[in-house]
């Protein structure tokens, strides 16, 4: 694969019983971080995977039926945690970052997109059907907060089953070439959300597969153990989902030498988030 630079950060959290994440965790709180990536590639500029939180998320929820949304979901972010104000540490603006990829429009993923007027925005064709399809009323029972995504959303956005180049895979059947110069490769993941979707990229050191929220914890896509049954409640499709986690399984004993990175599994990035802001530790 053509070589990118990679940081991961972390961009806010919420907290979250442990036993909700995976069957047989503890009955206990733990932290889930909301990740992201900047990426540096060297041809198409800066790239975010993913935004984080934001204070917008309580600016969002202040009101029913939204607040829902924040009574069950403890979420904690300060303004020197929002991507925006991190980009500093990189000598970055937020009008440098020229793309960003969507995993899914979760708000623990979007909540920064309105910062970024430069950005060009990627996500799943089905993943924007359900965007669109939903009422804004009922948004929030999809843990989708309309508030949190640009009203030129539509016109700066490119579906990447239409953008990204299509090839064959062995375990996904296919997967999108994002730029067509092997930099960016795109899998769908969709159950924990509708069309959501996975990025494989490398670095000089490291290939990386990052599948957002796939699974929450490392366990589940090495073992195959899910979560409990309580948060089916909460995802588009539990069938999708374990279809999804089964390839990640094949995937990881396919190439074991691939870091797959949940984004709010901490066992996996407490060893690969740091905060010396340095673009070439990954
Ligand atoms: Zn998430």
């Amino acid at each position: 694969m053509k070589e990118i630079k990679l940081y991961l950060g972390y961009a806010g959290y919420c907290e979250a019983n442990e036993n909700h994440s995976i069957r047989g965790g503890a009955n206990k709180s733990i932290k889930f971080h909301a990740l992201f990536g900047l990426i540096q590639h060297p041809e198409q500029g800066w790239i975010l995977y993913d935004t984080g939180y934001t204070k917008r998320f309580y600016e969002c929820t202040k009101h029913y039926p939204n607040k829902i949304y924040a009574q069950m979901t403890k979420v904690f972010v300060t303004e020197a945690d929002e991507i925006k104000n991190q980009l500093k540490h990189f000598g970055l603006q937020p009008a440098d970052i020229k793309h960003i990829i969507i995993t899914h429009f979760h708000a623990d993923h979007v909540a920064g997109l309105k910062d970024f007027n430069e950005a060009t925005f990627y996500c799943s064709r089905a993943a924007f059907k359900q965007y669109t399809e939903i009422g804004a009323f009922w948004a929030f029972s999809k843990a989708i907060l309309k508030d949190l995504i640009p009203e030129d959303f539509e016109k700066r956005l490119k579906i990447i089953e239409n953008y990204g180049k299509r090839l064959n895979d062995e375990i996904f059947d296919q997967k999108y070439d994002l730029f067509a110069d092997d930099s960016f490769m795109i899998y769908d993941l969709p159950g924990h959300a509708a069309g959501q979707i996975g990025v494989e990229l490398k670095t000089e050191k490291q290939q990386y597969f990052l599948i957002a929220d796939a699974c929450w914890n490392k366990k589940s896509y090495e073992e195959m153990l899910l979560p409990p049954s309580i948060v089916r409640l909460f995802f588009d499709s539990w069938q999708d989902f374990k279809d999804s986690l089964q390839k990640v399984n094949l995937f990881h004993k396919r190439y074991p030498a691939i870091t797959i990175v949940p984004t709010h599994c901490s066992a996996t990035t407490s060893a690969l988030v740091s905060t010396n802001y340095d673009l070439n530790a990954l």
